[in-house]
């Protein structure tokens, strides 16, 4: 059986928890959420154990993050949505009840009922809901063989989201890209950095040829999520008529194999309740519209509104929209003047310096500049290799795109090693298998240099395609 490729009878459905990073303190309390490389049991207080005649205090900017995420996720908005209490004992829980949402028995999720457009399919968004985060046991040895763990409560009480999808995944590696896309989104809008360890947690419902829903829990990583789908495919595939038991198992990631850890709860046993300490939230109209219109823009649409607006091709748009600092640069450089392809692809082929120079190293371009420069390319002024080097130039020493062009000896190009690595280019670009002995095959390579440069010494170039075919 080929686990890469989509097959009805395998049905993927994924329960992503995403930290909101972009939060200074946890969902109920004032604790630091600042907690990776913190010491053990260093972030906590009377509210994060739950101790009698605390109070939990729900963070606003919780609220407003996680429907930025429903929003981006096509989401309807809840207009009123409460807290429920989960209740399980388990050591990494000091309440013994997490304070979570449940969409039944009266219970409303944040978010429901969006969903993602993916290349090839759409998934569904069955729900998103905000909820605190547990502690951290570490094992010692493996989690089925360990004699003890411990237990680190800076993370209980830490706010996240959890977006529960349909069972729309036929393969690992629809998964897989779904979640790249979903990390790229929560980062555009700036409620969380996905590259922080355990800020995207993932467990999986797997389900093979109609036999028992299998939840994979602990995916500690994306990297791990296509290895452990694939692992459990394969594993429940071999089972005569495909058919096993619901259970819950756990991905080792040491081992690469998942391990039954106890039959699958049912949502009964969480015994959910609605959480007396905190009332029904009202997210009205006005604070949704709010939200939604300070809400940057998740990458796709930012590409294809630059396609309309800028006329760049779908590909050149999809790759400046994935990142917002050079989107931002883009757009700037565009309201300027500049043509939007040039410009665009201009950022795409610096980008490595550009992104340097946003950060606050070497020294600023204005957008103006850049267009400034764009232009003298586009009208001749300055060869395609000379723009680079001014561009260079200006973040090096700085200095106004006039002068340093007038020091390039801006003109005809005819200085051969900037000739070289035009024709370098589109040699790599061209087949050249004949150019040696077919004469229009060379001059089809002249003129290609002469396309990408037309200041370009026709002669020069000529010169020095014959000496790289030699
Ligand atoms: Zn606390
Ligand atoms: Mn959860």
């Amino acid at each position: 059986m080929n686990v890469e490729e989509p097959s009805g009878d395998v049905k993927i459905g994924l329960e992503i928890h995403c930290q909101l990073t972009a939060l200074k303190t946890k969902l109920f309390c004032s604790c630091s959420s600042d907690y990776r490389d913190r010491e053990p049991n260093e972030l906590v207080c009377p509210t994060c154990f739950g101790i009698p005649g605390t109070l939990p205090v729900l963070n606003e900017k919780a609220v407003e993050y996680a429907v930025r995420i429903g929003l981006a996720l096509n989401c309807k908005i809840a207009s009123t949505t409460t807290f429920y209490r989960k209740n399980y004992f388990y050591p990494d829980l000091p309440k013994d009840f997490q304070i979570s949402q449940y969409d039944k028995a009266g219970g409303v999720a944040i978010a429901s009922a969006g969903y993602v457009q993916l290349e090839r399919k759409k998934v569904r968004i069955r729900r998103i809901q905000l909820e605190e985060d547990p502690g951290k046991l570490t094992y010692e040895g493996t989690i089925d063989r360990s004699s003890y763990s411990l237990v680190d409560y800076n993370r209980a009480g830490i706010a996240l989201v959890e977006i529960v999808t349909e069972p729309d995944f036929g393969s690992a590696k629809e998964a897989k890209v779904f979640l790249e896309r979903l990390r790229a989104t929560v980062e555009a809008l700036g409620v969380s950095d996905g590259e922080l360890e355990g800020a995207m947690r993932c467990d999986a419902n797997v389900s093979v040829g109609g036999g028992g829903r299998v939840e994979v829990k602990n995916i500690s990583s994306f990297k791990e999520v296509e290895k452990a789908l694939s692992y459990e495919v394969l594993r429940q595939s071999t089972f005569a008529g495909g058919a096993g038991g619901s259970e819950t198992r756990h991905w080792d990631e040491r081992r690469s194999i998942t391990i039954s850890l106890r039959l699958k709860e049912g949502e009964q046993d969480y015994r959910y309740f609605p959480e007396p300490d905190l009332p029904p939230v009202v997210l009205s109209r006005e604070f949704v519209d709010r939200v939604r219109a300070a809400t940057s823009e998740v990458p796709e649409a930012r590409a294809e509104r630059y396609v309309e607006r800028y006329g760049l091709s779908a590909q050149l748009a999809m790759e400046i929209s994935r990142d917002p600092e050079l989107s931002r640069f883009f757009e700037d450089t565009a309201a300027v003047g500049a043509p939007g392809p040039d410009a665009a692809s201009w950022i795409m082929g610096l980008r490595g310096q550009i992104r340097k120079m946003l950060s606050g190293e070497g020294r600023a371009i204005s957008p103006q500049a850049l267009a400034e420069l764009l232009r003298m390319v586009k009208e001749g002024t300055v060869t395609r290799a000379q723009a680079k080097e001014i561009f260079a130039r200006m973040l090096a020493e700085g200095g106004s795109v006039s002068e340093l062009a007038a020091k390039a000896g801006a003109g005809a190009l005819s200085d051969e090693e900037a000739i070289e690595s035009l024709v370098d280019e589109v040699m790599a670009a061209t087949g050249v298998a004949d150019a040696k002995t077919n004469p229009k095959a060379f001059n089809y390579l002249v003129g290609q240099v002469l396309k990408m440069e037309r200041n370009a010494d026709p002669k020069v170039v000529a010169r020095v395609i014959r000496k790289k075919l030699a």
